[in-house]
């Protein structure tokens, strides 16, 4: 049986070459190099070749190499910075260079064969492993086994030094490395078996690096998948493939089995109606099937990554399923100087580069934007021929992603920061000095969603009825940000980050006179619910106005009373803010005591 089985192997290898070489043959001999073939050069030797216009081709292949051949039919292969392929194309074909983008199989690598058999014999194995795929497909079998998962190459292991600036997040991730060392030990000891983690956070907030770095850490295969690859038109086509992808993650056990974007097969499930989404059910429900079918020591853990958990079935994050849900948010400032210092440290830089500096200055940037700003800096210092990259470079690099109307909403002045900062502090500072308010958790100037910063407040226990006192103390602290404005840079110069604030202070006030009887003149009328405005006389409506009118004045001029006389605080709250972007209460209060 089994020699049966090698000599069809072998015989059908033969054929493959013979046909693959047929093929293939033109793009093998545009593609061969003469012995010297395969020279490793530098990403910076690479554009001056390009430059000098030695080049006659450069082909790019996914992921992260490139090969550029000279007019004297010489290969020279270079590792290419993440994300420069686009840039690099166009340049180089500006200049009259052919490019051709090409899958990362058939990358020339030295090896013991002779090249053009090697690049053959891929060239056909993907040539006939795709004709599988399409017959398999239109067969509509095997597709089990067609899993969509694919594996780490081995030599990329990531490790925890490289993810920076989420020590918290990494910590809770020790107990599963741990586990993954040696899951025999681990439960002997008692420890119960982790299950899967969800990962979530925005993109490039480095989801797929933290959970690559997990199987690094332990030294286990990392397998990887998207959930957008197991949707598909045919109804149990991609539960097939969710079962396929776990049978061959079990058979590495313990591995990692990562599943990007899982939103994608993992959204709610539909509530029955026609048609529907039949499939993406069943994906879903075998999705599920499979985590809980776990043995105890099965030894595969999924980690997923999502930015948006909300819209996930409640099934998929049930406990059990998860175990640990991990948040990764957008890193503060100490988290992009982290960060920073592991894409810097890859470059040389110059003495005059200060990492503090510009991680101030990238608010917002996630980890994979800060590694772009850092390749970034590295492909203009190389264009100016610079020895060492310096800040200036960092500069102009920051300049162009930020313009590149890559994060419009990011392009924050120091003028807006200190703006936002003294808004923040505005409503900070009010709120200490109203103590029937709810205590200040923190307060922050980075920018979130549309938000330009943001004090956050905890109720210190839930109410369930709210006083008087208390309401028009939200009312003053809500105003706080806008009396802060007005206060420091004059009527000329308030903006619109108060809108926010406006709004709910508008909306608060409302009830208070329509709802709960609490304006001066209108008494106890009731004037709130469904009938809203149904019964009310234009005077009734219009004494509404009044009295809302006068609870937000209130509000206002109490916040610009306490402000007034808190001025040096506000000031120094708002100086730590610039400085940190992030206080706690606690931080905040100390400040201000000190600030008297
Ligand atoms: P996500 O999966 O959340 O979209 P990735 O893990 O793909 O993000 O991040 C993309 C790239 O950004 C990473 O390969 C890495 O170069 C960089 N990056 C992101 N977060 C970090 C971090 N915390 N530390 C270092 N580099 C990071
Ligand atoms: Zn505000």
């Amino acid at each position: 049986m089994n020699t049966r089985k090698g000599l069809i192997t072998s015989l059908a290898i033969l054929l493959a070459l013979v046909l693959a070489a047929a093929v293939s043959w033109p793009l093998v001999d545009a593609l061969r190099a003469p012995a010297a073939a395969d020279k490793d050069i530098s990403y910076s030797e690479l554009r001056r070749r390009v430059d000098d216009g030695s080049v006659r081709r450069l082909t790019l292949y996914s992921g992260n190499d490139g090969a550029a051949q000279d007019a004297g039919g010489s290969l020279y292969h270079t590792l290419l910075p993440d994300a420069v392929g686009a840039d690099l194309a166009r340049e180089a074909s500006a200049r009259g260079v052919e490019v051709v983008f090409a899958p990362e199989e058939i990358l020339p690598r030295r090896s013991s064969l002779p090249f053009t058999v090697a690049l053959a014999a891929i060239g056909n194995i993907v040539v006939f492993s795709g004709l599988g795929v399409v017959l398999y497909r239109f067969a509509g079998v095997g597709a089990g086994s067609l899993s969509g998962l694919r594996k780490s190459t081995p030599g990329t292991a990531v490790s925890f030094a490289e993810v920076a600036g989420c020590e918290a997040e990494k910590a809770e991730l020790m107990e599963i490395v741990d586990f993954l060392k040696d899951p025999e030990r681990y439960t002997r000891l008692g420890g119960r078996v982790p299950s899967g983690v969800l990962l979530s956070g925005p993109p490039g907030t480095g989801k797929t690096l933290l959970a690559r770095a997990v199987a690094g850490e332990a030294g286990v295969p990392f397998f990887h998948m998207a959930g957008s690859d197991f949707v598909e038109m045919f109804v149990g086509v991609g539960a097939a493939r969710v079962r396929g992808a776990f049978a061959k993650a079990r058979k590495k056990a313990p591995c990692i089995l990562f599943i990007d974007e899982i939103d994608a097969l993992g959204r709610a499930r539909s509530s029955g109606g026609p048609g529907g989404h039949e499939e993406r059910d069943q994906t879903l429900n075998q999705l599920l099937v499979e985590m809980d079918g776990f043995k105890p020591n099965g030894g595969v853990i999924v980690i997923a990554a999502t930015n948006r958990p909300d819209i996930l079935d409640k099934a998929l994050t049930r406990p059990g399923r998860f175990s640990r849900h991990v948040v990764l948010p957008p890193p503060d400032l100490s988290g992009r100087r982290r960060i920073l210092e592991v894409h810097g440290g890859r470059l040389r830089l110059d003495p005059d580069v200060d990492l503090t500096v510009l991680a101030r200055g990238t608010p917002g940037f996630t980890g994979a934007e800060l590694a772009n700003l850092a390749n970034e800096a590295a492909i203009i210092a190389a264009r100016l021929r610079r020895p060492a990259v310096t800040m200036s470079d960092f500069d102009a690099a920051r300049d162009r992603l930020l313009l590149g109307n890559e994060r419009p909403a990011l392009a924050m002045t120091e003028e807006d920061r200190r703006h936002t900062a003294i808004h923040e502090a505005g409503h900070a500072v009010v709120a200490l000095h109203c103590p029937a308010s709810d205590p200040i958790h923190k307060a922050t100037i980075l920018p979130r969603g549309h938000a330009l910063g943001m004090v956050v407040r905890l109720p210190e226990r839930d109410q369930p009825s709210l006083r008087r006192s208390r309401l028009e103390a939200d009312l003053a602290v809500a105003m706080g940000g806008r009396a802060a404005e007005l206060l420091v840079f004059g009527p000329a110069e308030v903006s619109t980050g108060a809108s926010g604030d406006l709004r709910m202070a508008n909306d608060l006030a409302r009830r208070m006179v329509t709802e709960w009887g609490m304006g001066a003149d209108s008494g106890l009328l009731w004037h709130g619910g469904a009938e809203q405005g149904a019964s009310w006389s234009e005077a009734t409506s219009r004494l509404l106005d009044r009295e809302i009118q006068t609870l937000l004045d209130a509000g206002m001029n109490r916040a610009c009373a306490i402000l007034a006389e808190h001025r040096r605080q506000l000031e120094a709250v708002a100086a730590g803010l610039l400085e940190n972007e992030v206080l706690s209460g606690t931080e905040i209060a100390k400040i201000a005591s000190e600030a008297v």
